[in-house]
């Protein structure tokens, strides 16, 4: 994401700053046993936005893999809502034992600076494990408004008194922040419009209850291929193998609109070494299943290769996602609370 861009955007968030949900404290987390036996039963991996969304997605394929390496089953839990913060909050909050975890996208690393005001530590709650993809995007919209083409949109956009939806699955969201630049680039507002999740912005969209919305591949692509919804763009510097005919952001008029989302997997701060060792080994025997590697592929994206999926790696790309992100939104001076 360009800094520029989203320095810039980001004065629209005035507009749209929803109130915390708040979240009631767990019990602090108690030390956790020895961990030799691990896994001995059903692990929980939470998903912080709605089911039949893109992280849900990833997830879903993910726990399935890393199920068949650990000898255990992995469950999905969606704990969707306030931007991917209350799923967030439900996991630093858990017992560090291994088995709670998390699945989160680039939320990791705008939330520290966007919301000051916490249940969680947003840093120093969690391990991480390994980084698992990163998505492009699309800008889609319901099948039936009256544009064909990006510049259709963008004009329709800016004439439509009675305003156009943008369809968000709340601050810090992927599509909060497509949406932001998105607005910035075409120099117009959107109404939006916060979901859980956008698996649940998706189906409103096909409804036509809402216009407009910017999401990951992974939830979008097989939308586009059965025409349910029109398809403008794909963030990408490159068009995708996967959606060969839509043209990038900047073919379609929009240069320097690019945006890729990347999901990482967290544990709880404290969890053992061991076990963070044992999940980061079936979170890369996971993602090297070649069949996971066709399903990804055919939703415009890959897994990282096995040394990126690792605490280190994610550890560094997380950090710097932070930093990236830190000045970028105090210079703003806008936050999510
Ligand atoms: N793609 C969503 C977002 O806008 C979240 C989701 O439902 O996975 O962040």
């Amino acid at each position: 994401m360009h800094r520029r861009s989203l320095l810039a955007a980001l004065p629209l968030l005035s507009a749209g700053l929803a109130a915390l949900a708040s979240v009631t404290l767990a019990l602090a987390p108690t030390a956790a046993r020895a961990q030799g036996d691990y896994p001995s039963r059903t692990i929980t991996i939470v998903v912080p936005f709605a089911a039949g969304g893109p992280t849900d997605t990833v997830t879903r394929l993910v726990a399935e893999g890393m199920g068949r390496d650990l000898g255990q089953t992995v469950v999905v839990e969606n704990v969707g809502g306030a931007g991917g913060t209350l799923g967030a909050a439900r996991v630093a909050q858990a017992r560090p034992d291994g088995y709670t975890l998390l699945l989160h996208h680039i939320g990791m690393g705008t939330t520290p600076s966007l919301y000051r005001r916490l249940s969680y530590d947003p840093v120093g709650g969690f391990e991480p494990i390994g980084l698992v993809t990163e998505v492009p995007m699309t800008i889609i919209a319901n099948k039936d408004i009256a544009a064909n083409t990006l510049q259709d949109l963008v004009a329709l956009v800016k004439r439509d008194t009675t305003g156009i939806n943008y369809a968000n699955a709340g601050i810090g969201a992927a599509s909060h922040l497509c949406g932001l630049l998105l607005q910035k680039a075409i120099d117009a507002p959107m109404t939006t419009v916060p979901y859980r999740g956008t698996g649940p912005a998706m189906t409103d969209l096909i409804a036509g209850t809402v216009d407009v919305l910017c999401d990951q591949t992974t939830n979008t692509t097989s939308h586009i291929r059965a025409g349910a919804v029109k398809v403008f763009a794909v963030t990408t510097p490159q068009r995708l193998p996967s959606l060969p005919d839509v043209p990038t952001t900047a073919e379609a008029g929009l240069p320097g609109m690019e945006v890729t989302i990347w999901h990482g997997l967290y544990a709880p701060k404290g969890t053992p070494a061991p076990v963070i060792a044992r999940l980061s080994k079936a979170l890369q025997a996971a993602l090297a299943n070649e069949s996971l590697a066709r399903r990804f592929q055919d939703l415009g994206t890959e897994p990282v290769a096995a040394e990126r999926a690792t605490p280190a790696a994610h550890k560094a790309f997380w950090e710097a996602d932070i930093a990236k992100w830190r000045p970028v939104i105090e210079a703003a001076g806008q936050y999510a609370d």
